[in-house]
């Protein structure tokens, strides 16, 4: 017998329906491209992303047919979001940080068919358009007086022209919701770059986990500014969770800057924000000197890496901010396990509770986990065993897009696949998740494994030190020996030495790295994370002391 419940699909279209009906007047502000700051409501947005919705009908394309973006995080790229999904098309937004090659190659690869762009972007995109062979129309994100004359893009047109006349009673279709709403292509470190395609149901029901009071938490009373970028897993889902709750929305475009950052906090009243530590580092170095303090603050979600016991201190002890530690990956749409104390954490003093938010924190509603060890035997979740996560669940991929890669999941014995997280962890008896590492970057040292987060979470709490990023380095008796790589904050002093010797007492003895390696930059990824395979080759030459 079927339930007698009625059949409504669920779409993304529903969201802004949602947000303009319930939430009309609620703001959405954006530093824009051009410097200056843009403020309108999610009535608008509604209104102008049946506009996009209408332009897209005229067209030409085909159902699931993918629009491309290489776009900040703006107004105008929320309303693609709306009314690219909203209307059957895909959303497949592209990080400009990656190297113009690989664009072209996901362009080709998504069969994108239009792209819109920032105007800081044109010249990636005079660079790549000529290899773009699927893509029949460009749009410069910008007024039509914006539109460079000269830009050599043939067709060119300006987003605004291009939506300017569009009937704004556009009837949002109803379609399957497991049809496909957007995609994201993984950084891919090795081979080619893979995408998630998410869906319709996948992006409603990660959305409706995201606003639950234990994982993000976002409602009507706040103003959320997510740094995190929109051209990466749907900044976390915030562009969805924030209409289904009707928050306020600050958007901080190109400027990322701690300064910049720190400004449209205090005049946006930002009470909820979101990004990776090495955004918050920038926002911290620009504040501490100068004695700043946020009036307004009061949530910070940090994570696409671990976040250092430091950050968390500074946050939660200097400037009473709760840092919420996020784990996820673009597979996962992203959300997968989020910290947040339970109730008997409480009465701990807040060292103690610190301590618990090192952590990655405790799987959301939706999120299956379980660490096996190298035969697929589940380990015990005793915060002390260590082994390969896999996860599963509605919002988590089952297969790539076009099937590159192969089937990714791993079956279990009643033959329900896990995916893969590449990601080695504990869990704890009360269900907090310990990010160890990545299981490349894990070093492995006379058979045991030593954490490089560990390594690295040491090394940045030494007030010298403001990056650190530790590999393993060849070794002839142990195979591996871990050493870290450091950048030293502006005027501050430190040896090889006293450094080594502030890991004593701090992890075991044969944990210590036998060097460390003063360098004046390490090599960040398109996503703000640090690329260990660059540092590798950027050492490679390099040989342990003594050897
Ligand atoms: P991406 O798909 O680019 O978002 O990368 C996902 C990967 O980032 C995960 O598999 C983890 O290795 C890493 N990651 C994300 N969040 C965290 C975190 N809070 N702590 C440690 N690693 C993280």
């Amino acid at each position: 017998m079927l339930g007698l419940m009625q059949d409504q699909p669920l779409l993304i279209s529903s969201l802004i329906e949602f947000a303009e009906r319930h939430h009309g007047d609620g703001e959405i502000v954006s530093r824009r491209v051009e410097g200056d700051i843009h403020r309108y409501t999610w009535a608008d947005v509604a209104r102008r992303s049946r506009q996009v919705a209408s332009a897209l009908d005229g067209e030409n394309l085909l159902f699931s047919d993918r629009i491309a973006t290489l776009a900040w995080n703006g107004y105008r790229h929320l309303e693609l979001y709306y009314g690219v999904s909203g209307s059957g098309r895909v959303l497949h937004t592209i990080n400009p940080r990656l190297h113009p090659e690989q664009i072209a190659w996901i362009a080709n690869h998504a069969e994108d068919q239009i792209l819109c762009f920032d105007l800081s972007f044109l010249p990636l995109v005079q660079a790549v358009h000529a290899k773009c062979a699927t893509v029949k129309k460009w749009i410069a994100l910008c007024d039509a007086d914006k539109l460079p004359a000269d830009s050599g893009i043939p067709g060119l047109v300006s987003y605004e022209a291009w939506i300017g006349d569009q009937p704004t009673d556009y009837a949002w279709p109803s379609f399957d919701e497991n049809s496909a709403s957007s995609m994201c292509y993984t950084s891919g470190t090795t081979g080619n770059p893979k995408a998630a395609l998410y869906s319709h149901r996948s992006t409603i029901l990660h959305a409706y986990a995201a606003a639950l009071p234990d994982v993000m938490g976002l409602s009507a009373r706040d103003s959320v500014l997510p740094v995190v970028p929109m051209f990466h897993v749907n900044a976390w889902g915030i562009p969805y969770s924030a209409a289904l709750t009707g928050a306020k929305v600050v958007f901080p475009g190109p400027a990322l800057d701690g300064k910049s950052v720190y400004e449209l906090i205090e005049a946006e009243k930002v009470t909820y924000a979101a990004g990776v530590p090495t955004v918050w580092q920038m926002l911290l170095t620009h504040m501490k000197p100068a004695g700043l303090r946020f009036t307004t603050l009061k949530r910070t979600v940090i994570g696409g890496s671990a976040c250092p016991p430091a950050m968390i201190h500074a946050f939660q002890q200097d400037y009473g901010v709760e840092v919420l530690h996020a784990w996820g990956m673009t597979e996962m749409s992203p959300l997968g396990t989020l910290c947040t104390l339970k109730n008997k954490h409480l009465s701990m003093s807040a060292d103690a509770q610190d301590a618990i938010r090192l952590k990655q924190g405790r799987a959301i509603f939706g999120v299956d986990m379980k660490i096996v060890d190298g035969d697929g035997k589940e380990l015990p979740w005793d915060g002390k065993a260590y082994g390969d996560l896999l996860v599963k669940g509605p919002w988590i991929v089952k297969e790539y897009f076009k099937a590159e890669g192969g089937n990714p999941l791993v079956p279990d014995a009643q033959g329900r696949g896990w995916f893969p997280t590449g990601d080695v962890a504990t869990i704890d008896a009360d269900g907090f998740l310990q990010i160890t590492d990545r299981s490349k970057d894990v070093i492995k040292s006379g058979g045991e494994w030593i954490s490089s987060i560990d390594i690295e979470n040491i090394a940045v709490a030494h007030p010298a030190i403001a990056m650190a990023a530790c590999i393993g380095v060849f070794h002839p008796k142990w195979d591996e020996r871990p050493v870290v790589a450091v950048v030293k904050r502006p005027g501050a002093e430190v040896t090889r030495e006293e450094l080594l010797k502030f890991y004593e007492g701090k992890t075991a003895k044969w944990q210590i790295p036998d060097d460390v390696i003063f360098v004046e930059a390490i090599p960040i990824g398109a996503t703000g994370k640090i690329l260990k395979t660059k540092l590798r080759e950027q050492l490679k030459g390099y040989k342990l002391p003594g050897l």
